[in-house]
């Protein structure tokens, strides 16, 4: 489960030039895909149109060889888990925020669900205890917190493949590394691409896509990529 594959995509958001051009990759499954390169290259776009935020212009998107426009969204959501860089949550419990769009889920299911996958402590690891916060408010969380409770619930719908933007934001760096532990805990043997800021999680990739005005400009390991430099 998980290989993914774009066929000569190309997106333009307006009749300008367009954000990404004749794009042609393949993800084995399981692989964890750094997307690296300049600010407003395409990074985010691949990610937009695998998720189907948008559709592409030409060209076609595989998921384990079936194309993305022929799968139901519920379907492409069950087998894609999106880690925003900016998770906004709903002024609701913790628990309500993983638990979110599952209407048949019970807080208790979810608490439980939570203890099994050990996300209480090692995901959400707050330092004053899961099991006395998990009834607090979304809105009272710090950035870190919030993407916390997004990865938690990531985890729990635990899906096949993982898009996450990497934040650059300002987190303290205890926080930084403890979702970055979260993080590779999560994203092992699940096909990953994530749009890579940080340098430990660019060398720790399986693949590297440099990607700089809508095109692929190289791809492959760190240590090749080193080579050809
Ligand atoms: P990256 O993630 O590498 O910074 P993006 O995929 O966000 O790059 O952007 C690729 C190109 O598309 C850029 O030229 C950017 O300005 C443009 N773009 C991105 N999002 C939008 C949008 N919502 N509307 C119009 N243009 C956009
Ligand atoms: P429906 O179409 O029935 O409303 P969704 O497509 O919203 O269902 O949700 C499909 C799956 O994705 C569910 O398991 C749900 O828990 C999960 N899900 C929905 N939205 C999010 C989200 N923002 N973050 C993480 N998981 C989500």
């Amino acid at each position: 489960h998980g290989a993914v594959t774009f066929e000569d995509v190309s997106f333009s958001y307006d009749s300008r030039q367009p954000a990404l051009r004749n794009i042609s990759f393949t993800i084995p499954k399981g692989a964890t895909v750094a997307l690296v390169g300049p600010s407003g290259g395409g990074k985010s776009t691949i990610l937009r149109l695998l998720f189907r935020f948008y559709d592409v212009q030409s060209g076609r998107i595989l998921v384990d060889g079936q194309d993305i426009r022929s799968v139901t969204q519920l379907s492409l959501r069950r087998n894609i888990g999106v880690v925003p860089q900016d998770t906004v949550l709903f002024n609701d419990t913790i628990l309500y925020n993983i638990r979110y769009g599952d209407v048949h889920a019970t807080d208790a299911m979810v608490y439980k669900a939570a203890k099994a996958a050990q996300i209480h402590d090692r995901v959400l690891g707050f330092p004053d205890g899961y099991d006395t916060r998990v009834g607090e408010r979304g809105l009272r969380l710090s950035g870190g917190e919030k993407q916390r409770v997004a990865i938690a619930r990531t985890i729990l719908k635990n899906p096949p493949i993982i898009l996450l933007d990497e934040a650059t934001s300002a987190l303290d760096t205890t926080t930084e590394r403890q979702i970055q532990y979260a993080l590779a805990e999560m994203t092992q043997d699940r096909t990953t691409l994530v749009v890579a800021h940080r340098l430990s999680t660019i060398v720790n990739a399986d693949l590297i896509l440099c990607i700089q005005d809508g095109q692929v400009v190289e791809m492959g390991t760190h240590e090749e990529l080193i080579r050809i430099a």
